[in-house]
């Protein structure tokens, strides 16, 4: 379909886990040319939908984020991951838990969801899945992951991290994707908010939503469909919808960030940890990076 529109938004994060001590220059200029990647792809026309997993599968394989090549081991020493998809042109869903070995696991998502049976397998269901799909598998996980602490906060005890996209392309159609590994040490078969739909995830066509900070708390504020709740039944603006739902992950006592984007192209990428690592562009604004600094 040619569009004639010329709104389009893009923003992405490589997670709401990040420390004023450590020097985050590299993932400075990943993100710098990551962001200006995904606005050529949507200038050419590409959807949300492949856009925001194309975000999410360079982050995966960068081995600057904690997801995909850059996740911490669980306390078996192993590497589970999560990841969910979501297309906000017909609501499909696609997502993974506590998957292992799989180099992209926002592309297993997205699998699942074309595949359209299931919107989550889980574990060695789905290894077998991604197996079976022909997709890339960590050859030797002993070498592959690469030291995670650099990339997170608070050390190897209670750092996090994950990476995420939302896309609205010239279409006028909206998408999110987030893929992660987790926190550090965590128990094995952990999974947090990033696969569930609704709760790390979510896209429709009102807004699109990726979060990223302390699972737990997330998923028990169901913090993505919040977002687009409090905009669908509150007449609320992205920016209230986004900023009450954050709130509302501080009052359970937890914190982290989220980005999102509207159908008019408007950017929200409010965090209340210490800080969130992100880049956003649109027709309207150019090319920004930040880490620490507010909006
Ligand atoms: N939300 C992720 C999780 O709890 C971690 C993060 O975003 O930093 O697994």
């Amino acid at each position: 379909m040619i569009s004639t529109s010329t709104t389009y938004a893009l923003i992405v994060h490589g997670g709401a886990g990040a420390d004023p001590a450590l020097d985050y220059r590299e993932q400075e200029a990943h993100l710098r040319a990551l962001i200006a990647g995904g606005q050529k792809r949507l200038l050419a026309g590409e959807s949300a939908l492949d856009t925001a997993v194309a975000m999410v599968k360079d982050m995966e394989t960068s081995g600057l984020y904690v997801a995909g090549k850059g996740s911490a081991p669980n306390r078996d020493g192993i590497v589970e991951l999560d990841a969910s998809v979501m297309d906000g042109s017909n609501r499909q869903a696609g997502a993974v838990a506590a998957l292992r070995n799989a180099v992209h696991p926002i592309e297993a998502a997205r699998r699942i969801m074309a595949e359209g049976r299931y919107v989550m397998l889980a574990g060695e269901g789905a290894g077998a899945f991604a197996r079976a799909q022909g997709l890339e598998i960590v050859a030797d996980p002993a070498t592959y992951y690469v030291d995670h602490v650099k990339h997170g906060s608070g050390g190897a005890q209670e750092g996090h991290g994950t990476v995420g996209a939302v896309a609205l392309d010239l279409s006028g159609n909206l998408a999110a994707a987030t893929s992660t590994g987790g926190t550090f040490n965590k128990m094995a078969g952990r999974v947090g908010d990033t696969p569930l739909i609704g709760a790390g995830t979510w896209a429709d066509d009102g807004v699109a939503v990726s979060c990223t900070g302390l699972g737990e708390y997330f998923i028990r504020a169901g913090t993505a469909r919040d977002v687009s709740a409090r905009m669908t039944y509150g007449g609320a603006s992205l920016n209230e919808a986004t900023a009450a739902a954050l709130a509302e992950v501080k009052r359970l006592g937890g914190d982290g960030g989220l980005i999102a984007l509207d159908r008019q192209g408007n950017i929200a990428m409010p965090f209340n940890s210490k800080g969130m690592k992100r880049a956003a562009v649109s027709d309207k604004i150019a090319a920004v990076v930040r880490i620490f600094e507010p909006e």
